[in-house]
């Protein structure tokens, strides 16, 4: 380059560096599409199957390498790529490892929106899916045939909260050939270890673990993001190849706001998990109330398996109301909270309620009538009880 270039020029190739070794708390964010390669030789040379080098902003930046390998440390595992959503997640590995004329087995209890993707786009390109009874692993036994290829697991399930045996379910998909997959945003890899999930000297583990790390790991509710972790190389770079090609990628500010939150997630979880606790006990005794589904709570479904498996639980818990209330009188509940918020996902600091008609949701569910799912913020809980306290008025009025 000549001396002196023009201006416009000089504001783009610009000599000045910084000096090296700037070291601070947080990791640096770096954004890119382009990525320079030092020449054609170099850029001939690329592989983006190894996080050797860089290759394109899609394909991973320091930010998002350094946000990967920690999440493959809390998952317990080896190799985490990153979604632009939890949901994303989902459909990668569907997307990555069936084909046409497959089967895949998804839980009835489970989120929602990946049933929603096996029915209308998994269904479309000829995989078909079933569900299964989690809380009954005979049912998941009944459903597999040769045509099956994935078996999803989540625990506990959304909204109705029923804790499955994940060793049992394990066990009946063993030596098939299946890979199992974990929605493992509920636990976000504090509550139980996905990769160890072994009783009585069996060592067992699912194959993939998927967070939506919209929920805990970013902690504010204003970030989407997915991961996928595996342990096995191979399956990994299965995964990989079609991460790649279907260009789900991140954002660096994004991944920056989940490694900030980061360090303080355990914090968080055990603060919401104990709120939860103490305010769906609160709920398990009032009047209004026909069942509080919360795993952590003696009699709710699959409490033991929870018990045998975990030692903590998300803040996150589903009253059912008595059916003498009518779904109007439970929204008119609902709209009269304060503190409380309405709207989806969960783990952000302002705590949320979503109702649900539970006969709509769960038909084989043994109780009928509205139900109320509480994610608990990280407000005081005393502060939430009397919300909950003031809002029961507009319950009783008919
Ligand atoms: C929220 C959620 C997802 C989806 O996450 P998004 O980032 O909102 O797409 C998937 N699974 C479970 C269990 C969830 O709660």
């Amino acid at each position: 380059m000549k001396k002196n270039p023009n201006r416009s020029t000089a504001l783009i190739a610009h000599a000045y560096q910084p000096p090296a070794g700037f070291a601070a708390m947080q990791p640096a964010v770096h954004k890119a599409s382009t990525i320079y390669f030092a020449d054609t030789a170099a850029m001939k040379a690329r592989t983006w199957k190894e996080k050797t080098g860089y290759t394109y902003g899609l394909h991973g930046t320091p930010t998002t390498f350094t946000l990967e390998e920690r999440i493959a440390t809390l998952e317990g595992g080896k190799q985490t790529l990153l979604v632009p959503s939890g949901l994303a997640a989902i459909t990668l590995v569907d997307t990555a490892l069936l084909k046409s004329g497959d089967e895949v087995l998804i839980p009835d209890n489970a989120y929602g929106p990946g049933k929603e993707f096996a029915r209308h786009e998994l269904a479309r390109w000829g995989i078909t899916h079933r569900s299964y009874d989690p809380m009954n692993p005979a049912s998941l036994a009944a459903a597999i045939t040769p045509a099956t290829k994935l078996v999803w697991l989540e625990a506990p399930g959304s909204v109705t909260m029923e804790f499955p045996d994940l060793t049992m379910l394990l066990m009946t998909v063993r030596g098939k050939g299946i890979v199992t997959a974990l929605d493992n945003t509920w636990g976000a890899g504090l509550a139980f270890d996905a990769f160890s999930i072994g009783s009585e000297g069996i060592a067992l583990a699912v194959d993939v673990s998927v967070q939506a790390l919209t929920k805990y790991p970013s902690g504010g509710g204003d970030v989407l993001m997915g991961s996928v972790t595996t342990r096995d190389e191979a399956l990994h770079q299965a995964i990989k190849a079609t991460h790649m090609r279907t260009g789900f990628g991140v954002g660096a500010n994004d991944a920056e706001l989940v490694l900030r939150a980061l360090p303080s997630l355990p914090l968080r979880y055990e603060a919401q998990d104990r709120a939860g606790r103490t305010l769906a006990l609160w709920w398990a005794e009032r009047p209004e109330v026909a069942q509080v589904l919360h795993p952590a709570l003696e009699g709710s479904p699959g409490h033991a398996h929870w018990a045998r498996l975990c030692g903590q639980a998300a803040g996150l818990f589903s009253v059912v109301f008595d059916q003498r209330y009518s779904e109007r009188q439970v929204h008119a509940f609902v709209d009269a909270l304060e503190l409380f918020k309405i709207g989806f996902s969960w783990a952000g600091p302002v705590s949320l309620v979503v109702p649900y008609d539970l006969a709509a949701l769960r038909p084989g569910a043994p109780h009928r009538g509205t139900l109320v799912r509480f994610s608990l913020g990280l407000e005081d809980v005393a502060d939430l009880i009397d919300d909950c306290v003031q809002a029961l008025g507009a319950l009783n009025e008919r």
